[in-house]
This record gives C-alpha cells, structure tokens and sequence, in this order.
C-alpha cells in the first residue's frame, strides 16, 4: 500500500501486542498515532510469557512482543508522522462530531483530549478466574497454580518450583480447558491458545527438569499451526495423556494434591497424587470494556467478546471503531499480530476513501 501522508490521526486502546502492532503498521504508512495504555507497561499479557524454546524455538511467540517494543522505540526516535504512547491513561469520554472523533482521557499528568479520524480498540482479554471454580482450590491450596502463574515463575526464575515448599516437583498434571468448554460458567467457547501453551511449557519443563514427570488432562486437543501433527507426536513421547477431565482436587499429605476423575472409557472413577498441579486457564471477554462499549453503543458477539461487521478483518459496526487481537475473541499472539497489520490495512483504506472527512 502506499503512504497516506496523512494528518489524521488514529486513536488507538490498549497498548498489548495487537495494539502495539496495529500502532508501528499504521506509523509505517504514514499515519499519525495516539495509543492509550491503562496500566504503566506497553505489552499486555504477553509481557509476563517465557520463551518456551528447548533444543529448538517452539514457535510460542513471546518474542513477538520485545520484537515490537524494540520497533516502537526507533520509531517514537524517529517521529514524523508522531507516535504518542500515553501510559497509566484511560479514555474518559468520546463522540463523534462530523466524521471526527472527539475524545477526552484522564492520565497521570493531567486531563487531556484530542481528536481522531479513526479509532482502533485493541482492549485485550482477562485470563480466566480460577477461583471462580472453587472444586479446584486456587488460592487455597498453594500448589494449585494457573498456566500465567506458571509463564510468569518460569520467566523470572527459569525453574519451576512447588510454592509450599521450594522443591522441584516430581509430578505435575495440567488441566486443560479451565473456565472454556463449561456451560456451567457461561463459557462454552474454546479458548484457542491454552492447548498450545500448556503443552509447549509442560516441553519446557520436561527439557529443564526431567526428573519432573508431567501428565496432561484433556478433552480434546485445539491443533495450532501446520507443523501441529509432528510437535503433537513428539509430544505425546515425554509426556502423558489422560484423557478425562477431573472433577475436583483435595489436599493430600506434604501439600500434595489429589486428582478424583472418570476415565472416557467408561472404567471406574481413578484418583491419582500430585506435587503440583496447573490449570489450563482459558480467556474471558474483559470487564473493563464495559465503559467503552457504553461510549461507542458497540454490540458484543455471543461470548461476550466485541463484534466486528461483516467479512472485513476488523470493522465494527460503529462507524470507524476498528478492532484487533483478543478483544474481539480467543487468539494466540501470532493471529493477533495477523489480524492488527490487517486492521492498519483496513483502516488506511477507512482514511484513504475518506471516510473520515
Ligand atoms: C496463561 C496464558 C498463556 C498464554 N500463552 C500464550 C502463548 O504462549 N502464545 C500465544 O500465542 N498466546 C498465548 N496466550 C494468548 C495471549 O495472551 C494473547 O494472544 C495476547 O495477549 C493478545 O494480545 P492483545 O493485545 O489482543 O491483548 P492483551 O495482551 O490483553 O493486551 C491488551 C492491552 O490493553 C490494555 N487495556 C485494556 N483496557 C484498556 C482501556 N480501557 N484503556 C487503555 N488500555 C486498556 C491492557 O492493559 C493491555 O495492556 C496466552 C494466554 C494466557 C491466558
Ligand atoms: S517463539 Fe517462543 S520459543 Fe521461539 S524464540 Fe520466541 S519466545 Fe522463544
Ligand atoms: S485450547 Fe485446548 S485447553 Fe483451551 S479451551 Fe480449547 S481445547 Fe480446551
């Protein structure tokens, strides 16, 4: 595409991966940006993952994200067309005035507004509760961990410890689908990326520590990417599949943790121990877009998630709100990243047809 050499400004929200890149596409085109985070780092999510690499890369894409700060950074040196990142910075009002948008925020150094020819929302998600399926004792018992826990421990230790005692474990089980698949919860989607990071950093671990056996319990497996059957089959020879979903976890002697579940053959009800258990946690629409949604009257999809409008990648049904990455539903990083380059696309077309005045 070629460059707008545009004055008009896009607004973008939420400063994690989709944001982040969706603000250097749109930059490259020439369009200036004002991206507002609400929390003090640019990076979202994705921020708190390991890279998962063992002998090779396992295509996890947490790099992606250093990959983009490090872009923002030569480009913000650069800057012509501006690129403003506006951090701790919420949006406090907005509304349309011909084919502007009018906005207001409120940040750290003050109260401010501006106006924009488009806008892009790129909110995120949250990770699922999981104290929100209380049969499974998080926050109650120390060894139950969530799969950001675990991201976020091996990150800044590279190892993975039992939180009561410091040890390594000796046994570990993920659970699959925790707050996706239950209708119980009002969350029958399937939440896309949990197989594929439960499954790379139970590798990992494998790979660091392989006194550490791990067993996975699952339902079905989401495939991801087209080397998916081989990692699949590689996989299945470090670690064990079960599958059967447990029912609920109870404590056992030394802080271990005891697993009830109901083989899919129809064999009798098993239990088996762990030293440390990690629930596959899946994503949820986020609680903060409520405001927002109030502000621009935008309409949510099934799951609670915002809807976009008819085949284009990103439009919604307001006129010149786009969206990109989990915002709009479950996506890994690499389909976030995808999908903010085309919502950049899209949105240059929005400003090159003149759909902003
Ligand atoms: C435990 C776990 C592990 C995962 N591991 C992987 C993995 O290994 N590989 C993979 O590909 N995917 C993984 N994912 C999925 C990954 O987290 C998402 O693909 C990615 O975070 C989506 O990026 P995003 O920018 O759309 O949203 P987010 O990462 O949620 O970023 C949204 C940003 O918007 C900001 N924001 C929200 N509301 C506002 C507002 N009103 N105003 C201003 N700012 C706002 C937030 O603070 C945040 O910075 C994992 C998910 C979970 C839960
Ligand atoms: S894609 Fe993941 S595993 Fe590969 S280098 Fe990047 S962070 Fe590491
Ligand atoms: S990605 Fe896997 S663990 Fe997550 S909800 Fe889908 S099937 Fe369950």
């Amino acid at each position: 595409m070629t460059s707008l050499n545009s004055n008009k400004t896009v607004l973008i929200i939420g400063g994690g991966i989709a944001g982040l890149t969706a603000a250097l596409a749109l930059n490259r085109l020439g369009i200036s940006v004002e991206l507002l985070e609400k929390t003090a780092a640019l990076g979202g999510k994705a921020r708190h993952f390991c890279c998962k690499a063992t002998d090779a890369c396992q295509q996890c894409g947490a790099c992606m994200v250093n990959d983009a700060l490090r872009a923002l950074s030569f480009t913000a040196l650069a800057g012509d067309p501006p690129l403003t990142v506006r951090l701790e910075t919420e949006l406090t009002a907005v509304h349309r005035e011909a084919k502007e948008f009018l906005y207001s925020y409120r940040s750290p150094e003050g109260a401010g507004e501006g106006r924009a020819a488009a806008l892009l929302i790129a909110a995120g998600f949250d990770p699922f509760r999981a104290e929100d399926k209380p049969q499974y004792g998080y926050g109650r018992f120390p060894n139950v961990l969530t799969g950001l826990d675990l991201e976020k421990q091996l990150q800044q230790t590279g190892r993975i410890v039992r939180p009561s005692d410091g040890l390594p474990p000796q046994s570990l089980a993920f659970i699959q689908c925790v707050g996706s698949r239950d209708l119980h919860l009002g969350h029958p989607y399937c939440s896309q990326v949990c197989c594929g990071y439960a499954l790379r950093l139970a590798n990992l671990i494998r790979h660091r520590q392989p006194e550490t056996a791990v067993t996975i319990f699952y339902m079905d497996i989401q495939t991801f990417g087209k080397e998916f059957p081989r990692f699949l089959t590689e996989t299945r020879r470090r670690l064990h599949f079960i599958r059967a979903i447990p029912g609920d976890i109870q404590s056992a002697e030394s802080d271990r943790l005891l697993l009830t579940f109901q083989p899919e053959d129809g064999s009798p009800t098993r239990q088996q121990t762990f030293d440390l258990v990690v629930l596959s946690i899946g994503l949820t629409p986020g609680k903060d877009l409520s405001p927002l949604v109030g502000l621009l009257d935008l309409p949510l999809n099934a799951d609670g998630f915002l809807a976009k409008k008819g085949p284009a990648f990103s439009l919604t049904a307001a006129e010149g709100v786009f969206l990109a990455g989990a915002v709009a539903g479950p996506r890994s990083i690499a389909r976030s990243v995808g999908q903010a380059h085309q919502a950049a696309e899209e949105i240059a077309g929005y400003l090159w047809e003149g759909g902003a005045g």
